[in-house]
């Protein structure tokens, strides 16, 4: 006989990491998973290295160091900053500290593949709100899918994979209107390339707000996506419950020290994250020359609502050498990275709109 396995877990969607190009092809380009294309700077390799001879030893749970350093950077109290094993454990952490079985969260769709993954895998209802025509959270119908088993709302800004903004004010304005017992998660993961990257927009809202909590990532615009680094920052009480359903010791030294070291290199990521923000605006502009109309993204990554023409579009990209993450009937979402991958985008993209795409 085997062992008897929760039935609910049977509605799970399986995540799909963005695929890697065959081996040994070196003109292939990754743009599947939203990475940076740079390698880490040398000053943080640095720090790894040192906590490579160190692995013997459990890592600090508490993440103490870089908790203060991130309390200080953010202005608020350290127990209110909750680190995970990237921001996609602190979301778990959230959807499992309020919510559970017979419990609904609500968010957009489409939007974060992990967010119907976790919620189910906490027993939780997902109630999924279709995007606007033009790929925007549809805050309104948000709002009118509360009912009394709502615990969480999820707002995704910007939106994996539409790239599209909440703006501060609409986002305010939501706050307001959602009851305060109801918990409101904003996952910022790339709001450093956002039109806002000074102040994450969450931050300030997250701050003043009992029912707000705040998701932020090393993976994207810090780099460091195979370490596996991110936070929350929460009401002290969500705070608090997080720690509890934390996974014990799931953030490594290696990864703290990364985080730390991140910290002292703000300047060149900063740099970084501009070229970045600048090739995206190079190829959106080359691309809306060339006919598209896409939504305008805020994100290291554009969105070619494609619909039916998805596989042809994915064929396409594919034989300029790019993967590229594909969501059959619906669109194409592409990782701004190097430049000749950025210019291959261009190229793939006029093949395609030639070919009536
Ligand atoms: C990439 C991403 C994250 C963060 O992932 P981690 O690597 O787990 O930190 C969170 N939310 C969204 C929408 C993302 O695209």
């Amino acid at each position: 006989m085997a062992v008897r396995v929760r039935a609910d877990l049977a509605t799970i969607p399986t995540y799909k990491p963005g695929r890697s190009p065959a081996q040994g092809a070196a003109t292939w380009f990754k743009l599947s998973s939203n990475e940076s294309p740079y390698p880490p700077l040398p000053s943080v390799s640095e720090a790894i290295t040192l906590q490579a001879s160190m692995v013997h030893r459990y890592p600090d749970a508490a993440v103490e160091e870089l908790t203060r350093a991130t309390a200080a950077r953010l202005q608020v109290p350290s127990d209110r900053i909750v680190f995970g094993a990237g921001s996609v454990e602190s979301i778990s952490q959230v959807i499992r500290t309020v919510a559970g079985a017979g419990d609904e969260v609500i968010y957009a769709w489409r939007s974060f593949e992990a967010y119907p993954i976790l919620t189910r895998g906490a027993g939780a209802t997902p109630v999924e709100v279709p995007l606007t025509a033009d790929h925007r959270h549809d805050l309104p119908a948000m709002l009118a899918a509360i009912t009394p088993a709502t615990r969480l709302i999820i707002v995704c800004t910007p939106n994996n994979p539409t790239g599209t903004a909440v703006n501060p004010q609409e986002l305010a304005e939501f706050v307001a209107q959602v009851p305060p017992e109801i918990a409101i998660l904003i996952d910022e993961a790339y709001y450093q390339f956002s039109d806002h990257p000074d102040a994450a927009v969450g931050l300030a809202i997250g701050r003043e707000h009992e029912n707000v909590i705040v998701a932020h990532t090393f993976s994207k615009a810090y780099g460091l996506a195979g370490l596996r680094i991110g936070y929350a920052l929460a009401p002290q009480n969500v705070a608090e419950a997080m720690r509890k359903v934390a996974l014990p010791f799931g953030v490594t030294n290696l990864a703290q020290a990364a985080a730390r070291a991140s910290y002292d290199a703000d300047a060149e990521l900063t740099q970084r994250v501009r070229y970045i923000v600048a090739e995206r605006e190079r190829v959106a502009s080359a691309l809306a020359a060339d006919g598209w109309r896409l939504p305008r993204s805020e994100a290291n990554f554009l969105w070619l609502p494609l619909g039916e023409a998805t596989d042809l579009g994915a064929r396409t990209f594919e034989e300029h050498g790019l993967i590229v993450r594909a969501f059959p009937g619906e669109g194409i979402r592409v990782t701004i990275a190097e430049d000749e991958a950025n210019d291959r985008i261009i190229e793939a993209a006029s093949r395609l709109k030639g070919q009536g795409g």
